[in-house]
């Protein structure tokens, strides 16, 4: 019984050491002043209503198979995320792993909306994936 519990609390530990990282999400206190934009390394953040791509300032192109596991074509305009406030393209946000210590939108937005998206958790390597697979050259 004790060795079970042993192992029951190990795992869990080991799932507060890898399961730490999320991307992040712009909740609808957005003020839309677009300060967040030029900061992020992936080009991951867009104005409301704003058609998308794999492609916008990253090394893909064509058809992709993303590391989520995601069939996409880089060069398609994908639908916008938001008609109201900029949004974060979840795929293309790393939470500025492999670029910066901390996320840069989260770090310039005036009202803090930049937060945690609870429905996107990523370990850091998996996010860290996502940055090799946008930026081989990085
Ligand atoms: Fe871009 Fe970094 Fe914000 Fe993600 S956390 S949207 S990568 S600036
Ligand atoms: Fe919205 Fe904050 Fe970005 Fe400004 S910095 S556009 S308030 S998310």
């Amino acid at each position: 019984m004790l060795r079970i519990l042993i192992q029951l609390l190990l795992h869990a530990n080991l799932l507060k050491e890898t399961v730490n990282t999320m991307a992040i999400k712009i909740t609808d206190e957005c003020i839309n002043c677009g300060a967040c934009e030029p900061e992020c390394p992936n080009t991951a953040i867009y104005e409301a209503s704003y058609e998308w791509k794999y492609s916008d300032g990253t090394s893909l192109l064509g058809d992709i198979k993303l590391p989520s596991g995601k069939i996409a074509n880089a060069d398609k305009e994908q639908e916008p995320i938001s008609d109201e406030f900029y949004f974060i393209a979840t795929e293309k946000c790393t939470e500025c792993v492999g670029f910066h210590e901390e996320p840069q939108c989260a770090a310039v937005c005036p009202v803090d909306c930049c937060v945690p998206d609870e429905d996107n958790v990523e370990t850091e390597d998996f996010l860290r994936g996502k940055q090799k697979f946008m930026h081989p050259e990085n």
